[in-house]
């Protein structure tokens, strides 16, 4: 069993060494647990050892732990790709959603969005690499959506997300972190266990970490659930 608070504990230093290293404020980075095929209780777990931020990518499966955890002040944010037929559950459970890349999915959560809640905060994922994969809007498409979401009043634009290739990330985050300083955006998701150092460098404001904090997941069997429509 992955001991969650040594986890937690150890990434957090790794952030703080990172951002000094690199004469960075380390309190612009913020975790985001990545808790997705994760059982509630390790989700307790690191919500005892004061995590907050929760990232999911299955829209039935963040239904399940909002519900399931509803006691909780979880800020859950949706990091996966997004289906039009499940906005309305990620319009209703999610705090943030970082993975918006049309103007059609932008416009359901907003008009899904339960009108007693605030607006959602909300990113851009860009398709950095134009390579690996599929996800994700080519950067020469950015400036309509940003438009689209703009007008939008249930969604807040926060920023850019970005899962750049594993051959030079270093790149990619350099070129989001571009990107966003062009748009005047100031939230930046890049980063996972693997890159951390190099997006802290590059500027991210939101580091999104599953394994080394919750260990290796299970394979997946989402029958269906990537085939929808995109
Ligand atoms: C799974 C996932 C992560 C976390 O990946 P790790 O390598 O386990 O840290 C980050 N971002 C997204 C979008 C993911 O789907």
């Amino acid at each position: 069993m992955p001991n969650i608070s040594h986890n937690l504990a150890q990434i957090r230093a790794r952030i703080h060494g990172i951002a000094k290293k690199h004469n960075i404020n380390p309190y612009n980075t913020r975790l985001l647990a990545v808790s997705k095929t994760q059982p509630a209780s390790a989700l307790i777990e690191a919500y005892n050892a004061q995590q907050r931020d929760f990232g999911e990518n299955y829209a039935q499966e963040l239904e399940q732990k909002a519900r399931a955890l509803a006691h909780l002040d979880i800020i859950w944010h949706f990091i996966g790709p997004i289906q039009s037929n499940k906005t309305r559950v990620i319009a209703e459970y999610s705090h943030w959603v970082h993975s918006i890349d049309r103007c059609k999915i932008a416009e359901r959560l907003n008009k899904q969005r339960p009108s007693h809640l605030p607006p959602l905060q909300v990113c851009i994922q860009v398709n950095i690499d134009d390579e690996s994969s599929k996800s994700g809007i080519a950067p020469t498409e950015l400036d309509a959506l940003i438009a689209c979401i703009r007008a939008l009043p249930n969604l807040n634009l926060r920023g850019l997300m970005a899962i750049p290739s594993k051959s030079n990330p270093a790149k990619a985050f350099d070129a989001l972190q571009a990107l966003a300083q062009q748009h005047h955006l100031h939230t930046l998701s890049m980063g996972m266990s693997g890159d951390i150092e190099e997006a802290i460098a590059a500027g991210s404001t939101i580091v999104r970490v599953g394994t080394a904090i919750f260990g290796p997941r299970a394979p997946q069997h989402h029958t269906g659930a990537n085939h929808g429509e995109q």
